[in-house]
């Protein structure tokens, strides 16, 4: 009997390890009230990544939202994936299995590139998937333009034709219309602003550290640590699926879970 509890002890340790922290343990049993039960907060094996009620403040409305963190004080990050050269099979695989929200900003030019294309910086595009492998993903997939320029370089019109051209591939080949815009290189000024909103964006979202090959994270602070509310960003570059990995083991090390970034948003932005 002591053995069979040990054991669910320890099974309850290891499913705690993916579960959101603010969960509290369930509570001693008690006398059995008469009132129907609700269910028991217990540790789930798929992290939801909603926040709870009342963890984040909602926006007041001044100007278009420019957002590089989330205000919130529970250990969560969010984990954003750019571009799309690499259309991995196994990393969408572990994202469906495990269930770990991911928001993905690609870009048409990458997910529709032809084998053996030059993705830039030494990247050789490796997948086949297309639009299907990022509509099979099952997470939001958000704007981040056509052909990944410098907006800075692009006149308003220009830069327009980019984000508005994105949002309607993304919409025809996914089938939701994305909300949410990312500057290619973090690059953008108030004409990008303009040109977001005019193309249905909600907000633009920047991040707070980039995560290099071996799961290295990249940070913006000086105290080169993880802080609630981080917005990491990753890129569709092999080796994805072994990075992605230990990128989640480290983090969940450190204690933090992961946040659904578009559930977080819907209760942070302003109601337009
Ligand atoms: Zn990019």
């Amino acid at each position: 009997m002591r053995r069979a509890f040990t054991i669910i002890l320890t099974a309850l340790a290891l499913s705690a390890c993916s579960a959101p922290p603010a969960a509290p343990p369930p509570p001693p049993p008690v006398a059995a009230p008469t009132a129907s039960p609700t269910p028991s907060p217990s540790p789930s094996p798929t992290p939801s990544g909603l926040p709870v009620p009342g963890e984040v403040t909602r926006m007041k409305r001044d100007g278009f939202p420019v957002i590089s963190t989330i205000p919130t004080k529970r250990k969560v990050v969010f984990l954003t994936i750019d571009d799309g050269w690499e259309q991995d099979p196994g990393f969408a695989r572990i994202v469906r299995e495990r269930g770990i929200p991911i928001t993905v900003f690609p870009t048409r030019d990458a997910v529709e590139a032809k084998d053996g294309q030059e993705a830039g910086q030494g990247w050789k595009y490796i997948g086949a998937g297309g639009w299907p492998y990022f509509r099979d993903l099952g997470v939001p997939i958000e704007n981040h333009t056509l052909t990944h320029p410098d907006l800075r370089t692009l006149g308003p019109d220009a830069q327009r034709a980019e984000i508005c051209g994105a949002a309607k591939a993304i919409e025809r080949h996914v089938g939701r219309a994305p909300e949410l815009f990312r500057p290619p290189f973090g690059s953008w000024n108030a004409a990008t602003l303009t040109a977001a909103e005019k193309c249905g964006m909600r907000a633009m979202v920047l991040w707070t550290a980039s995560v290099q090959t071996d799961a290295l994270i990249a940070y913006q602070n000086p105290e080169k640590r993880l802080y609630p509310g981080d917005i990491l960003l990753l890129h569709f570059r092999p080796p994805l699926e072994k990075d992605f990995t230990r990128l989640v083991r480290k983090i969940e090390r450190r204690g933090f879970s992961f946040g659904d970034l578009n559930a977080y948003l819907d209760d942070l932005l302003p109601v337009s």
